[in-house]
C-alpha cells in the first residue's frame, strides 16, 4: 500500500500552486518606462534591497531601492 507522501502527489495541479506559489516570493513590480510608453516588470535581486530591470525596448535601467521598512507601491514610473 503506497503511503499518500505529499512530495509523490505532484499533481499537475499541485504543481501549478507550486508555481504561482514561487511567482509570488519573486516580487516584482510594474513599471512604465516613460523614454518608450512601455511597461516592463522587474524583478527584486537576490539581496531585496532593490528593484532591478530594463526597458524592453531600449534597455535603460531602473534600480527602485527598497527602503526599511519596505515599500506599499506596486506601481512605479521610470523617467
Ligand atoms: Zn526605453
Amino acid at each position: 500500500m503506497p503511503t499518500l507522501d505529499a512530495t509523490n502527489r505532484l499533481t499537475p495541479r499541485a504543481g501549478a500552486g507550486y508555481i504561482r506559489h514561487m511567482a509570488e516570493k519573486r516580487k516584482f513590480l510594474g513599471v512604465h518606462f516613460k523614454c518608450c510608453n512601455a511597461y516592463a516588470r522587474v524583478y527584486m535581486n537576490r539581496e531585496k534591497t532593490a528593484y532591478r530591470g530594463s526597458c524592453p525596448r531600449c534597455g535603460k535601467r531602473v534600480d527602485i531601492g527598497i527602503g526599511p521598512g519596505g515599500t506599499n507601491s506596486r506601481f512605479f514610473s521610470a523617467q
